[in-house]
């Protein structure tokens, strides 16, 4: 143990964490126990749908609510597992009257609404494939993953419909049906289109489970397009065993637990722990309609009564850079746990947990490609600030190096960085790349999925994130981890995020760059330039820290809070931009 370790908080009263001792739960887990213990047999039949919602109804848990949505006005709408269970129904029925097959792609362009959750799993239920589009795409990129997709249902508001779909809709030759949802009950439909709910209001209540089983396809995901051209991801039903296993190994989630997933659903982390996990936990899920803002944020966490809280480092950065006195504004005794995914998260945010909320952010780390937690710090392990944590029990993860001859070899040493790789075998392990066969069959070598992110991993199993094999830079020789520079950054006081890039340089191949976020109501002035850059060299040796420093009002990101690091990179070199479809803006 060192010193900068957080120990573990004791497990709540009366329940205990589900990850008691890491050691035991690895040596016992095994995925088939993982099936039966989620569905509480040998059924070869599998569907998520059933084992998010009817689990809970079956059980005579109906009236549990299952999701809470809070619009701008702060007024809540509360739906029961019953109510959910009854109008995904209805959804499948209507998928079924109007002829969509199973396998057909039925596709949502929603803001965070209950009609996206209802489609989503009454899509599932009738056994077509879902795809959740983000609802701040522009007609050109849904253009192309509506088109890639092949989706035959969309499902909008007519406000999205006319701004981004009417453009493109003569494109589209094989969406049949367009379903609306309107705002306003007197502007008329749009053409070529029907009413969502007038198709909801005259379908039945229940709805037989389409048959499917773990290997049938059911989600669609596109990736959020930080490296370059987004991917579509396929994932099976079977996604759903270790979507819940990892909602209770690692998000610790109980039965009508408050539970706060705040990734929108129009990416893998919006779905998979914004929806799926935690409902075949039985949770009551915390919606909220409205954008990312500090005070509505800290209101909802506290008024909400969120017990667990699910969130990005972008987010926690925002939080830390609005400042203390808002966190102050409230108390948050229901507040039981906090984790992160998406990005590297700093040890300074994991620390700033303490200081804000009296407990650290749980890091966690996996992709769309793995369709759930792979690496993770456990509620009942004490937390190393800046590690990612452990592999889940279930998963092998190791870093490899490519041989000389070729091959994979498993790092031993604790100081040498490798790519990541894991086992195949996993459950929620992705089935596809949409139409690119050649690119799945190479994201696997040697018996392992290559993830494309380097670490190190310690001796005592913890994975340190080092960068994405594409943003990791060479200088001088040495192999150099832009995450570790942005958190030397990151330490001093004035500096809200930062990115760094390599650059060339005639001597030592790259040199670095970062790009720097103040912290709000600091001013970008000469001398704090320096100072910065003084810091970072204290902190980090001449050789790694940054050669030049440039301040920036807001770093890019994707849509879904990622740092482009691409993108900085192709603007500083006068590159071609490449794929721009993920980048945040306005619509
Ligand atoms: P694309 O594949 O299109 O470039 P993407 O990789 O950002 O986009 P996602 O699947 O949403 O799309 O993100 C997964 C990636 O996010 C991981 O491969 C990793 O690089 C990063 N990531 C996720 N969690 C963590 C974490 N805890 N620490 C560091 N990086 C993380
Ligand atoms: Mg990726």
């Amino acid at each position: 143990m060192s010193a900068s370790t957080i120990p573990a908080r004791p497990a709540p009263r009366g329940l205990g964490y589900h990850l008691a001792d890491y050691a035991t739960a690895r040596a016992s887990f095994s995925w088939e126990q993982a099936r039966r213990a989620l569905t509480g047999g040998n059924d070869t039949r599998l569907n998520i749908s059933h084992e998010a919602v009817d689990r809970h109804v079956l059980r005579g848990n109906g009236a549990w609510l299952a999701a809470r949505f809070i619009d701008r006005a702060n007024r809540r709408v509360d739906v029961s597992y019953a109510q959910l269970q009854a109008d995904c129904a209805r959804f499948a029925n209507v998928l079924t009257a109007l002829g969509i097959a199973r396998g057909s792609v039925v596709a949502t362009l929603l803001g965070r609404m209950p009609e996206l959750y209802t489609s989503a799993l009454g899509a599932l239920r009738a056994g077509c494939v879902f795809c959740p589009l983000f609802f701040a795409f522009g007609p050109q990129p849904l253009k192309t993953r509506l088109i890639l997709g092949h989706a035959q249902v969309l499902v909008t508001t007519a406000t999205l419909y006319r701004r981004k779909v009417a453009p493109i809709r003569a494109a589209l030759n094989e969406l049949r049906h367009v379903l609306i949802i309107r705002e306003d009950p007197a502007e008329p439909l749009p053409e070529g289109t029907v009413e969502f709910a007038e198709l909801i209001r005259s379908a039945a209540d229940s709805y037989q489970t389409a048959a499917t089983g773990d290997s049938d396809v059911a989600l669609l995901h596109f990736t959020s397009g930080t490296t370059g051209m987004p991917k579509g991801v396929t994932l099976t039903h079977g996604a759903v065993i270790a979507q819940h296993a990892t909602s209770e190994l690692v998000l610790d989630l109980n039965p009508q637990e408050v539970f706060w997933c705040t990734a929108d659903p129009g990416w893998v982390t919006g779905i998979a722990y914004g929806l799926i996990g935690p409902l075949t936990c039985g949770v009551t899920l915390i919606v909220d309609r409205e954008e990312f803002d500090p005070q509505r944020w800290y209101r909802i966490l506290a008024e909400e009564r969120v017990n667990i809280w699910y969130t990005a480092p972008t987010a926690i950065r925002m939080l830390m850079k609005a400042g203390l006195e808002l966190t102050a504004a409230h108390e948050y005794p229901s507040l039981r746990l906090m984790a992160s995914v998406g990005e590297p998260l700093n040890a300074e945010a994991v620390r700033w947990g303490v200081q804000a909320f009296g407990q650290p952010f749980h890091d966690t780390w996996w992709q769309t490609e793995t369709g759930a937690i792979m690496i993770a710090n456990f509620p009942a392990c004490e937390v190393v600030p800046g590690s990612m944590g452990r592999a889940v029990p279930g998963i092998e993860a190791v870093v490899v190096r490519r041989s000389a001859a070729g091959g994979l070899e498993v790092i031993d040493s604790a100081d040498e960085v490798g790519e990541i790789a894991l086992r195949p075998g996993w459950p929620s392990m992705f089935s596809g790349y949409l139409d690119n066969p050649e690119r799945y069959r190479a994201s696997f070598r040697d018996g392992w999925y290559l993830a494309g992110d380097l670490a190190r991993r310690d001796r005592d199993g913890c994975f340190w994130f080092i960068g994405r094999a594409d943003d990791v830079i060479k200088s001088a020789g040495h192999l150099i981890s832009p995450f570790e520079v942005e958190s030397a950054l990151m330490q001093h006081p004035a500096v809200a995020q930062a990115a760094v890039i390599g650059i060339p340089d005639a001597i030592a191949g790259q040199a670095l760059k970062a790009f720097v976020e103040l912290k709000n109501g600091v001013p970008a002035e000469e001398p704090l330039r320096l100072a910065i850059l003084g810091h970072a060299r204290r902190l980090l040796g001449a050789a790694v820290a940054p050669r030049e420093i440039a301040f920036s009002s807001a770093l890019p990101r994707t849509r879904s809070g990622k740092i482009m690091r691409r993108l900085l990179r192709a603007r500083e070199l006068g590159l071609p931009e490449g794929d721009l479809s993920t980048l945040e803006g306005p619509e």
